[in-house]
């Protein structure tokens, strides 16, 4: 699956900041699409850690897959129906296919498809200085480069767009969390992985709602046995706590994601205590056999997309709750729309600024439709900071 492919003479040069999912749709859609010479700048260094666990098939996704040649049932856990939870043990079920797949195996997937040598981690973007014809990138390592073009896939809390617009905190607090955990099936109780699969399970309250489906294992593997048990459990929490739940054990404080392997024993005992408390059984049990991880969720507002010559796409260029599923999708229908407008221009000529223009009012509307529509989801729910609790 792997291109070595490179084009003798690409029309321009992109740098694209971020190497998560959004980067990856960007490069393939701009190196495979437009014949451009792309390299990826990703901050972490080592293993990326899967800050989406679950993603939702959706239509662009699968685009894209088809694109580099995946079919997405490859990569994806069928369920059959939605089962929704309620607390005296009563179920109620629907017949509702619907195909889930994992942040890491469409890392994996889109990673292997671009060349090796375009992929540069432990490189944070520091600066960009953008003149008449290029743009000039500088990193925390020292590494300086010019380019053509930049894209800004550096997720909710971009370096590139508080260098863009000088606003360094574009981020919102909502005013509940997302805990999660994501255990591999082998490592659960058969009975309980029995209840769970092939089903989208939730468990819905004022002020909580929790989901559950399988994905993918950590190999990509969606073979019964090999994968995984995906969970989020989104619950109202005050702002006063969040420093303390997102101060990891090491004493490190995370912005917008505690790990597994760093969240306290104490936060640990609180999330299960909770879990005893306020959840179903198989719920109550999932939560207390899982490493359990965290997200706060945050809105970063629509923003101006196109400055110059360099464009901000996915959670970087605004972000929408995670009920409508539909992070990543965007992220994609953004990389794939800036592909669109940016055909057949070459290095040297004027930059396509009308279509770039198209592209950005486009892309805003959406996102703008999407977002209003996840807050709702969130305030029939109770969640949030003008939801009751
Ligand atoms: C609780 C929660 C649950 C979610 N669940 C889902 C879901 O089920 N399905 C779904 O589709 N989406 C989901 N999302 C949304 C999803 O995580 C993102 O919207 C989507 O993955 C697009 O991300 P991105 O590539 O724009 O940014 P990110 O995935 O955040 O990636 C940004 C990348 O940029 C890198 N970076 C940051 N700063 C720099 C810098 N200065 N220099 C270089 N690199 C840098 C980071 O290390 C990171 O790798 C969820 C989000 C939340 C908060």
């Amino acid at each position: 699956m792997r291109t070595h492919a490179v084009n003798a003479d690409p029309p321009f040069k992109a740098a694209i900041i971020g190497g998560s999912l959004g980067g990856l749709a960007a490069a393939i859609e701009l190196k495979d699409g437009l014949g451009a010479a792309v390299s990826v700048y990703e901050r972490s260094s080592g293993t990326m850690q899967a800050r989406g666990a679950g993603v939702v098939m959706q239509p662009e996704l699968d685009e894209l897959l088809h694109r580099i040649g995946v079919e997405k049932r490859s990569v994806c856990v069928q369920l059959e129906e939605r089962v929704a939870l309620q607390q005296d043990g009563q179920t109620h079920r629907q017949r509702a296919p619907q195909l889930m797949t994992a942040w890491d195996a469409l890392y994996k997937i889109m990673n292997a498809h671009l060349v090796d040598d375009c992929y540069r981690q432990d490189s944070e973007l520091l600066s960009i200085d953008q003149s008449e014809s290029f743009a000039a990138i500088a990193f925390a390592d020292g590494y300086e480069t010019n380019t053509d073009i930049v894209v800004g896939a550096d997720g909710v809390n971009s370096t590139c767009r508080s260098l863009l617009t000088g606003i360094a905190e574009a981020a919102r607090y909502t005013g509940y969390v997302a805990w999660r955990g994501l255990e591999d099936e082998r490592d659960l109780p058969p009975q309980l992985v029995n209840t769970l699969s092939e089903r989208f399970t939730s468990y819905m309250r004022p002020g909580m709602q929790m989901l559950c489906y399988l994905v993918p294992g950590a190999d990509g593997s969606t073979v019964p046995g090999e994968r995984r048990v995906n969970w989020v459990w989104y619950v109202n929490t005050h702002e006063a706590g969040l420093e303390t739940l997102m101060t990891g054990e090491s004493g490190t404080h995370y912005r917008s994601f505690l790990p597994p392997h760093d969240s306290s024993p104490e936060v640990r005992r609180a999330v299960v205590d909770l879990a005893q408390r306020d959840l179903p059984a198989p719920f109550r049990d999932l939560v207390e056999a899982s490493n359990v991880f965290m997200q706060p969720v945050q809105d970063v507002d629509v923003q101006p997309r196109v400055h110059g010559r360099v464009f901000l796409i996915g959670d970087a260029a605004g972000t929408v709750r995670p009920h409508t599923a539909s992070g990543t999708s965007k992220a994609f229908g953004d990389a794939a729309l800036l592909a669109g407008a940016l055909k057949g221009w070459r290095a040297g000529s004027p930059l396509p600024v009308d279509r770039l223009g198209s592209w950005e009012a486009l892309r805003n509307a959406e996102m703008l439709s999407i977002a209003k529509r996840g807050r709702q989801l969130a305030a029939h729910s109770g969640l949030g900071l003008n939801a009751a609790a």
